[in-house]
C-alpha cells in the first residue's frame, strides 16, 4: 500500500482501508486503477543476465506464472497485509495451500500434532499424505492445551489447528497452543478460513503460519476455488529442526533459504521449490476475483456474523431444535475464547441438531427455498447441508457420533440476505421437520432446493 497514493507517511491504516488498498496500485503503463488480470504465462527478460539472476533467486522478478504473476502477487500482498504477515503465497485451492505448507515444513519421519476437529477434507488429506509422505500425525482434542502438550514427541515439527472448527464450533486457544508449540521449537499453523482476518488474526496471538481456503469468505461469492499461506516471518526455522529450510538446497546450487532470505526463508522455499514442484498455482483470473472479494470482506463479515447470531438465537428458542453449536451464543463453553479471539463475532458457519434424526433433517432441507443445499460455506448466499443424508450418508448412527455429528445435525453457512427472510425460510423447514407424515426418508431432491428468486 503506497504512501504516496494516500498522502501520509507513517499512518497506520485501518482494516477496511487496507482491504481495499493493500497490494493494489494503479498499473504504471496504462494507469488502470483496478488491478488488471495479467493473463500471461511468462515475461520477457530485459537481457540474459537479468534472466540468470531471476532463475538463481539473486533477484526477484517475474519468470513464469506457475511461480509468480502480478495479479496473484497483488492478492498475496493484500492478504499478507490483512493477516499481519511478512508475505503470502497463493495456491489453486485451500487443500493445495495446506499441502504446500506441509511439503515445505516437513520431511519424512516428522510428526505433526493436529486438532481432531479439522475440516473433513483436511482430515482426509492428512490421512492420505501421512501414508504417502511418511510423516505421522497425532490428532488431539483441540479444546485442552494439555492434550497438545502430551502429544509432543522428539520428532514433532508442526502443530495444526483451526481458529473455529466444525461441526462443534470449537474455538482454538491460539495463544496457549502457540506457546506450547514454541517451547518445543515448532511452529503453529492455523487454518483461519472460518474466521477470516477480519474476525481474528492468529499471527497476532503467536501463530506462525495461517492458511485459508479463499474459496470461502475471502472470495465470498461461491465462484472460485483458491487458497493462500501467510507466514509471520518470526519463526526461527534455523533452530536445528528444519534442515529443509535452513540447510543448502541442492535445487538452487546450495542456496540456504533461511540464511539467504532471512524472515522470507520459509516463504521463498514455499514459492521457489514447493509451488514450483507441486504446480498448484492460483490463476490470475481467480486472484482478481479474490482481490475483489477481499475489498468487501469487512462489510460482508459484519453482516454474516450478525445474521448468524440472530439465527442461532432464533433456533435456540424453537421446540424442533435439540441443541445449537454456535460459539457466540451466551452460555457457550467457548464464550471466554470468543471474547478474547473473536470480539467482532464468531463467524457464520455453525451446526444445530434437529429432534427427529435423519428423517427430520431430510424434511427440513427439502422445505427450504432461500438456503441452497450444497457442500460449501462462506458464500454471500445462505447455504445448508444435512451431513447424515449427504456427505456422511454411508455412516451408521454410531459412526456419525464418532465424527461429532448426530443424525439430525444440520450445518448452516449464513449469508448476507435479510435475516427476516432467512428466519422465514428456516421456520418453514422446522415446521416441515416436525410435521406428522409418512415415514419416507428420501434424500432431498434438486428441484425442491431451487432458489425461487
Ligand atoms: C473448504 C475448506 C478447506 C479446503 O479448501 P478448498 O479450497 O476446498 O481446497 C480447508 N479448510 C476449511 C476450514 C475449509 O472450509
Amino acid at each position: 500500500m503506497s504512501e504516496k497514493e494516500v498522502g501520509a507517511e507513517t499512518r497506520e491504516f485501518g482494516f477496511a482501508t487496507r482491504a481495499v488498498h493493500a497490494g493494489a496500485r494503479p498499473e504504471p503503463t496504462t494507469g488502470a486503477r483496478a488491478t488488471p488480470i495479467f493473463q500471461t504465462t511468462s515475461y520477457v527478460f530485459e537481457d540474459p543476465e537479468a534472466a540468470a539472476a531471476y532463475f538463481n533467486l539473486q533477484e526477484y522478478g517475474n519468470t513464469y506464472s506457475r511461480i509468480m504473476n502480478p495479479t496473484v502477487a497483488a492478492f498475496e500482498e493484500r492478504i499478507a497485509n490483512l493477516e499481519g504477515g511478512v508475505g503470502a503465497v497463493a495456491f489453486a485451492s485451500g487443500l493445495a495451500a495446506q499441502a504446500g505448507a506441509f511439503f515445505t515444513a516437513l520431511q519424512p519421519g516428522d510428526h505433526v500434532v493436529a486438532s481432531r476437529a479439522l475440516y473433513g477434507g483436511t482430515l482426509t488429506q492428512i490421512k492420505h499424505l501421512e501414508r504417502k509422505l511418511g510423516f505421522r500425525v497425532t490428532f488431539v482434542d483441540p479444546d485442552d492445551p494439555g492434550h497438545w502438550r502430551e502429544a509432543v514427541r522428539p520428532e514433532t515439527r508442526l502443530f495444526f489447528g483451526e481458529t473455529i472448527g466444525n461441526p462443534g464450533g470449537n474455538v482454538l486457544d491460539i495463544e496457549s497452543v502457540a506457546e506450547i508449540a514454541h517451547r518445543q521449537g515448532v511452529p503453529l499453523m492455523v487454518d483461519s478460513t472460518f474466521a477470516t482476518p477480519y474476525l481474528c488474526r492468529p499471527l497476532e496471538w503467536g501463530a506462525d503460519i495461517v492458511v485459508h481456503s479463499t474459496t470461502k469468505f475471502i472470495g465470498g461469492h461461491g465462484n472460485s476455488i483458491g487458497g493462500v499461506v501467510v507466514e509471520s516471518g518470526r519463526f526461527p526455522w534455523d533452530n536445528g529442526k528444519f534442515p529443509g529450510i535452513a540447510d543448502p538446497s541442492p535445487a538452487y546450487h546450495g542456496l540456504a533459504f533461511q540464511a539467504t532470505f532471512g524472515e522470507y526463508g520459509f516463504l521463498m522455499k514455499l514459492r521457489a521449490e514447493t509451488l514450483r514442484d507441486l504446480g498448484a498455482c492460483m490463476s490470475p483470473f481467480n486472484a482478481f476475483l479474490f482481490g475483489l472479494g477481499a475489498e468487501t470482506l469487512p462489510l460482508r463479515m459484519e453482516r454474516h456474523t450478525a445474521n448468524a447470531l440472530e439465527i442461532a438465537t432464533f433456533l435456540t428458542g424453537r421446540p424442533e431444535v435439540e441443541t445449537v453449536a454456535h460459539p457466540g451464543l451466551p452460555g457457550s463453553r467457548y464464550a471466554p475464547l470468543v471474547a478474547k479471539y473473536l470480539p467482532r463475532g464468531a463467524g457464520s458457519v455453525f451446526s444445530f441438531d434437529l429432534k427427529g434424526g435423519r428423517r427430520a433433517g431430510a424434511r427440513f432441507i427439502r422445505e427450504l427455498n432461500l438456503f441452497s443445499h450444497l457442500a460449501n460455506v462462506g458464500d454471500a448466499k445462505s447455504l445448508v447441508i444435512h451431513p447424515a443424508s449427504t456427505t456422511h450418508r454411508q455412516l451408521d448412527d454410531e459412526e456419525l457420533r464418532g465424527a461429532g455429528i448426530s443424525p439430525g445435525t444440520i450445518r448452516l453457512s449464513v449469508g448476507i440476505e435479510d435475516p427476516r427472510d432467512l428466519i422465514w425460510d428456516l421456520t418453514r423447514g422446522l415446521e416441515a421437520a416436525a410435521a406428522p407424515g409418512s415415514e419416507d426418508d428420501e434424500a432431498p431432491t434438486g428441484e425442491a432446493m431451487a432458489c425461487p428468486l
